[in-house]
């Protein structure tokens, strides 16, 4: 009898636990139709900013890509020319890309950039299935005129925008056929023969 009582408690004991979160508030959120809140200060994928006339802030100067830690960013500095005027000054960006599967997200090319031309966004929606859809040109990192001129760190609400933009609609326009080689990149890779592409 006694046995009995002591089994019926601990059970009792074991049932508070599973209770106790069955009416607690359920962490869990119905992503992606809601998305949590993050940190304000947040590291996501990044967006090359343009001036107000529409010219790209970027100059091409490389130092973002001798900054990054991850070896992710490369840039192929290109002159400016009165038929092809990207950004103000002499030279801009001919190419223009972050491999985002080697990025660590620590925010050292957006400190570098004495253009404030690249920066980090919320935006944090870059699932793939192809490893090419994560090297990111030109392409999907400036934003496009009719978006305005991007957002600087300090001036963004915190959490995520209400235009998780055009860098997350737009999936990767890789050939899936040439893959990597389609890129400035994947080219430099191989080059190199770091076996990091194909
Ligand atoms: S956030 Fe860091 S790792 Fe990623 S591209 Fe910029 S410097 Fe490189
Ligand atoms: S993003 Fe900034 S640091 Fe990088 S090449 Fe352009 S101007 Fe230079």
């Amino acid at each position: 009898m006694r046995k009995s009582l002591f089994n019926i408690a601990a059970l009792l004991t074991g049932f508070r636990t599973t209770f106790g979160y069955f009416f607690a508030k359920q962490p869990t959120i119905a992503y992606p139709d809601v998305k949590k809140q993050h940190a304000p200060r947040f590291h996501g994928l990044h967006e090359l900013r343009r001036y107000a006339d529409g010219q790209e802030r970027c100059i091409g100067c490389e130092l973002c890509s001798i900054a990054c830690p991850a070896n992710a960013i490369t840039v192929i500095g290109g002159e400016n020319t009165p038929e092809l005027r990207r950004s103000p000054g002499e030279r801009g960006a001919a190419s223009y890309e972050i491999d985002e599967l080697r990025c660590i997200f620590c925010g050292m090319c957006e400190e570098a950039c004495p253009t404030d031309a690249i920066v980090l966004t919320p935006r944090f929606e870059m699932a793939d299935y192809r490893r090419s859809g994560f090297v990111y040109a030109k392409d999907r990192l400036l934003v496009p005129p009719e978006a305005g001129v991007g957002e600087a760190p300090n001036e963004r609400p915190n959490g995520i925008p209400s235009d998780l933009g055009f860098v997350a609609k737009k999936k990767s326009t890789v050939d899936i056929q040439t893959g990597y080689s389609a890129t400035h990149r994947g080219t430099i890779l191989k080059t190199q023969r770091r076996g990091l592409a194909g």
